[in-house]
């Protein structure tokens, strides 16, 4: 609070852009933190949701259910991974989290067997919550509570020159923790918070062949990479070897309300079907599966099938590639990447690659400066925009990244 800026006054939005409260319009060229995907204030989403409002704004969701939770639930099935059967609801990204990571230790509990690992990849992030700081990688956001973290066992991420390492880790951790390991957690694809790290698919479905022949339940953390950022519906639709758990949050309501929901595959749900109560999976939130959150998803879903949304991932996607091609040469920019949606590069100086890197406020207000909203993991400057964004729109966003160099040393 001491040493930032004060924050902008947003007052309006459409499409890829707010408004701040002088009438200054920004590109919102981060998805409001990765949530939004069809643009701001949608009219459809808007009317759904009012819809919804006018007839039920909430119900305790223990003892009780609604047709806009079940609907969404019918409807995620379709377009999850084939292999997944139920849905968990709870409000945000690190709950989904939370209950992936107590469904799979519970899983083993309820069979009298004791797991009590975690796999996870290092530089990873899950959440801000306790459990899902435990199992992301150890950075300066988890420093101050180090000491009350679970202990987890991190691997590298088999990113471009750590595949063997990667791989190598894995084979050791499995060889001194055997039977203790409940289940690896992994963001598919790309590290988001962690800086953006990208990855293949068929490292981490060697990765995931590896656990399975050890018992060890895979969840994917598909907060961010969810509904359509990495080109696919979901990153999991990029693997052979498909998760038994996926948790959903971010994309999920197109940006509009909070909402989380955890899928499993049949077996987990099984593993909890008993007459013994202390085999029930005791985890509700009071939001959990709010209906207007629900009627928001909904929406955002028909959206998001209709094939306009997935002409437009396409276009983004072949523009980022395009911006690739261009900047092959360019002296400031380093390590420039794409997954689907998501373009991500390095500005680099003198000091590391990181979070803490100086460079982040100086883009952080060239960007602004310009109308751009982008906000620099560090020096890493990443691209993740609604799917609803111009061509237009897109290219004053890479040009401002292009004349960011020139401008800043
Ligand atoms: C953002 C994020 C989370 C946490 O979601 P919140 O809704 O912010 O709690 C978890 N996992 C991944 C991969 C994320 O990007």
């Amino acid at each position: 609070m001491q040493s930032t800026d004060l924050p902008l006054g947003i007052v309006r939005g459409e499409g890829a852009c707010l408004y701040d409260e002088n009438g200054r319009k920004y590109i919102d060229a981060i998805s409001s933190w990765w949530v939004n995907i069809h643009g701001h204030a949608h009219p459809y989403i808007a009317d759904k949701v009012y819809d919804q409002l006018k007839k039920m704004e909430h119900v305790i969701f223990a003892g009780f259910t609604h047709e806009p939770a079940v609907e969404l639930a019918e409807k995620l099935l379709s377009i999850l991974p084939g292999n997944q059967s139920k849905i968990f609801y709870s409000d945000n990204g690190s709950t989904a989290v939370e209950v992936a990571l107590k469904m799979s230790l519970q899983y083993w509990n309820n069979q009298g067997i004791t797991k009590n690992k975690i796999l996870a990849f290092e530089h990873s992030y899950h959440g801000d919550t306790f459990g899902a700081m435990s199992v992301s990688g150890r950075s300066g956001f988890t420093k101050p509570f180090a000491g009350l973290l679970f202990d987890v066992i991190h691997i590298p991420p088999p990113v471009s020159g750590l595949k063997e390492e990667s791989l190598s880790a894995l084979t050791t951790a499995i060889a001194n923790a055997e039977n203790d390991i409940a289940a690896f957690i992994f963001e598919p694809l790309v590290l988001g918070a962690g800086g953006m790290l990208m990855y293949e698919a068929g490292e981490l479905d060697e990765l995931i062949a590896l656990c399975r022949q050890k018992n060890i339940l895979i969840i994917a953390d598909e907060v961010m990479t969810g509904f359509g950022r990495t080109g696919k519906l979901f990153a999991s639709a990029q693997l052979k070897n498909k998760p038994d758990i996926i948790c959903l949050s971010k994309g999920i309501t197109g940006g509009t309300m909070p909402l989380g929901a955890t899928s499993c595959i049949e077996k987990i749900f099984n593993g909890f079907l008993s007459d013994d109560k202390a085999k029930t999976f005791f985890h509700g939130h009071s939001y959990t599966a709010n209906p207007i959150a629900c009627a928001a998803a909904l929406a955002s879903y028909d959206l998001l099938v209709n094939p306009v949304c997935g002409n437009n991932i396409k276009k983004i996607t072949e523009s980022h590639e395009g911006f690739i091609e261009r900047n092959k040469a360019n002296l400031f920019l380093k390590n420039i990447r794409s997954t689907g949606t998501i373009l991500a590069m390095d500005f680099i100086n003198n000091e590391q690659i990181s979070y803490f890197n100086s460079l982040r406020d100086t883009l952080y207000n060239f960007f602004l400066s310009k109308g751009i909203i982008l906000r620099p993991l560090g020096n890493t400057v990443y691209v993740m925009p609604p799917y609803c964004i111009t061509e237009e729109e897109l290219n004053a966003v890479y040009g401002a990244i292009e004349t960011a160099g020139n401008v800043l040393y």
